[in-house]
């Protein structure tokens, strides 16, 4: 059985202030136990705060990137070594944003897939298709690819630990979303994309988020599909009252 995550990305939202009332706001309110996972993505800047703020709860804390040296001089940049060393259990990799105004390809996601899983986090790789590939029938395609190269000689027991996010770019931060069964049948791509590269064990081990206009209104339905294990959530992820009604949408 896979346990749900659901993920709010805040993106470059909030101030240090904001992020910690947030977290005083939802910890205590997060169920415990192994129904469903709740993390918070935060800038880099407040995942020290939050993490302290969240030491003892159910909420898990996430960075949005990272860099896949361990030091060195990449100015500006931040280490998997010191995120790790922060506390943080989970990173985004490869958000449609970071592919699309930062230069990230599915080799730089390889490489940022493996630093994480070296240095004991979690990697929320995001895979999805633009509107453009969707009109031309290429979702499909596209999906695989970004999976079979983002996830490039891993280990079966490594592939296993990831957690993938599908986001159709169109569908990011639009109010537009595809229906839960097309959804799903993407994330069936996925899964399948999974089983071919590495195995059908590792295909049903790794959990599959829906991302794309996820709100406490559509949570549910989208969590009803076979193959949607969990959401990443932007816009509806930054009040602390619809996070809890997505966490509960995901139980
Ligand atoms: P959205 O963003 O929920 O605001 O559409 C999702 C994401 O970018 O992860």
């Amino acid at each position: 059985m896979r346990t749900p995550i659901i993920a709010g990305n805040w993106k470059m939202n909030k101030t240090k202030e904001e992020a910690v009332s947030f977290l005083q706001e939802v910890k205590g309110k997060v169920p415990s136990g192994e129904k469903v996972e709740a993390v918070v993505c935060s800038p880099d800047l407040f995942l020290d705060a939050l993490v302290q703020e969240a030491e003892g709860t159910e909420v898990k804390i996430s960075a949005q990137n990272m860099h896949f040296e361990e030091k060195g001089a990449f100015t500006g940049e931040t280490s998997p070594k010191a995120l790790k060393d922060l506390g943080v259990e989970y990173v985004i990799i490869g958000h449609s944003e970071r592919r699309d105004m930062f230069g990230e390809t599915d080799a730089s996601v390889n490489q940022k897939v493996h630093a994480a899983i070296d240095h004991g986090l979690t990697p929320i790789v995001c895979v999805g298709e633009t509107l453009e590939e969707r009109e031309s029938n290429k979702t499909s395609d596209v999906v695989t690819r970004q999976v079979k190269e983002g996830l490039k000689d891993l280990t079966k027991e490594q592939a296993a630990l990831v957690v993938v996010a599908y986001e159709p770019v169109w569908a990011i931060g639009t109010g537009k979303t595809p229906t839960a069964e097309e959804a799903n049948e993407t994330c069936g791509v996925i899964r399948e994309a999974l089983a071919t590269a590495f195995s059908r064990e590792t295909a049903e081990a790794v959990r599959i988020q829906y991302g794309g206009s996820v709100k406490p209104a559509n949570i549910k339905e989208m969590m009803s599909q076979s193959d949607i294990d969990g959401a990443l959530v932007g816009g509806a992820s930054l009040e602390a009252e619809s996070f809890l009604q997505l966490v509960e949408g995901g139980n």
